[in-house]
């Protein structure tokens, strides 16, 4: 509530001024003749001017998300089976429809397949390369360790 004249807050008396009803502060109101006092709870007041800590918009709620992931072992485990069906790495790599180089980074652990190229990898060498990936998200993506970061799973996205 405020003055309708100056826009003072306070203390709000109805008055007439210059003929016309008005809802204005102590000092408007001495310029015309008050006829009485615009009642306004305190606390009304005091909500007005400061919203609530519960008004202000809340952090997304928690949740879990299941990601797929390429297993850490993807290099030892691509090498291994391409060995243990007797191709090479440039044979591996015509029978897939890949180059020979692809072959040789994935197994080296250069190059972490996407996880379009590990299904394809899986399928051929009868391997699992991909494994899923709970993630707990409560508005924010923790940084360091073993979780997957914002980054990884554009990453993976973009390469599936
Ligand atoms: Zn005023």
């Amino acid at each position: 509530m405020q003055c309708d004249m100056c826009g003072a807050t306070g203390e709000i008396y109805r008055a007439e001024i210059e003929g016309t009803e008005l809802q204005v502060c102590e000092s408007c109101a001495s310029l015309g003749r008050v006829i009485g006092r615009v009642e306004q709870p305190e606390a009304l007041r005091r909500r007005k001017a400061r919203p609530s800590p519960q008004e202000r918009p809340r952090l997304p709620a928690r949740r879990n998300e299941t990601i797929q992931v390429i297993v850490d072992g993807y290099a030892g485990i691509v090498k291994a089976a391409r060995e243990r069906i007797g191709l090479k790495q440039k044979e591996l790599a015509m029978r897939i429809a890949e180059k020979e180089s692809l072959i040789h980074n994935i197994e080296s652990g250069h190059f972490e397949p996407g996880i379009g190229l590990a299904r394809k990898l899986e399928r051929f060498l009868k391997v699992s390369l991909i494994e899923d990936h709970e993630e707990t998200h409560d508005g924010a993506f923790s940084a360091g360790g073993e979780d997957v970061t914002l980054g990884d799973v554009i990453r993976i996205k973009r390469r599936g």
